[in-house]
């Protein structure tokens, strides 16, 4: 079987437990099926990025016992494949400019004020996607950055990425990008989504929460932890976690599925939690 997943961190601050069981769930789950493990930085929205971050991550994920397989990438180098894709979309009209700004369209859905014409030429524009089944999301921000989204999908393409892991946060993300896959002619990997981890106040585990970094010296027992919350046998070490690993004994959410998007041939349009 080919398999090759990733662990995709935003260098924002330093590894947390949340941070910790993701990596963990996409390392054995593709260690286990003898797959290849990428990381790469997803450091698209520069803003929010700390110097340094990155080389933290990393030494962390090593002192952890991770292996990651070739080099990594990092999505500030990959504007004109973002670009590529954007102007892919463009030419076939499933992408617009929008001059709303982000009061002008409020919560919820974007209404589509922009659709068929900016409304306001000469203000800087976003690009949104133009789609029926979904809102028109944005994939490039006015301030010339491209949108989380968009590079997400661009990056796994690029990778060849066949498995998704990632907490279930990212379930919203998930029909966004599958239709972007569409879209763009990608393929469309599987996706496990991962119970996530929260602080005792039920908020999600994350630099605004304050998460604690991951400590480099109890990692046998954050290891276990993690494992502990994945449902998975006990194990002090990833290396002894690899032929223990279980997908099927995680809490939910955490089976694989194939699309969250309806509409797309052969494909459910539902899945369960
Ligand atoms: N960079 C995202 C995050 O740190 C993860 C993206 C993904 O796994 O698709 O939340």
């Amino acid at each position: 079987m080919i398999y090759r997943g990733r662990f995709a961190p935003s260098p924002t601050g330093p590894l947390h437990f949340g941070s910790l069981v993701a990596a963990v769930a996409s390392y054995l789950d593709a260690r286990a099926a003898g797959g290849e493990w990428l990381v790469r930085m997803e450091d698209v929205d520069l803003p929010r990025c700390i110097s340094g971050a990155d080389l933290d991550i990393l030494q962390t994920l090593d002192a952890y016992g991770f292996q990651w397989d070739g080099s990594v990438m990092y999505q500030t180098q990959r504007t004109a494949a973002y670009q590529g894709a954007l102007d892919a979309l463009s030419a076939k009209d499933l992408a617009y400019p929008c001059s709303c700004s982000r009061r002008e369209v409020g919560e919820g859905p974007y209404r589509g004020t922009c659709r068929n014409g900016i409304r306001d030429p000469g203000k800087p524009v976003a690009w949104r996607v133009r789609s029926d089944e979904i809102d028109d999301f944005v994939i490039k921000r006015s301030d010339g950055l491209f949108a989380y989204q968009l590079a997400v999908v661009v990056d796994d393409a690029a990778q060849g990425i066949t498995h998704v892991v990632r907490g279930a946060d990212l379930l919203d993300s998930t029909p966004r990008q599958n239709w972007l896959q569409q879209a763009l002619g990608y393929p469309i990997p599987q996706y496990l989504h991962v119970p996530v981890a929260t602080n005792a106040a039920g908020e999600k585990l994350s630099k605004q929460t304050l998460a604690p970094a991951l400590s480099r010296k109890d990692i046998a027992l954050e290891i276990r932890r993690a494992l502990l919350f994945l449902g998975q046998p006990e194990n002090d070490s990833l290396a002894a976690a690899i032929p223990a690993w279980n997908s099927a004994v995680i809490p939910a959410p955490g089976r694989f599925h194939d699309s969250v998007q309806s509409g797309i041939p052969g494909r459910p349009a539902e899945f369960t939690l």
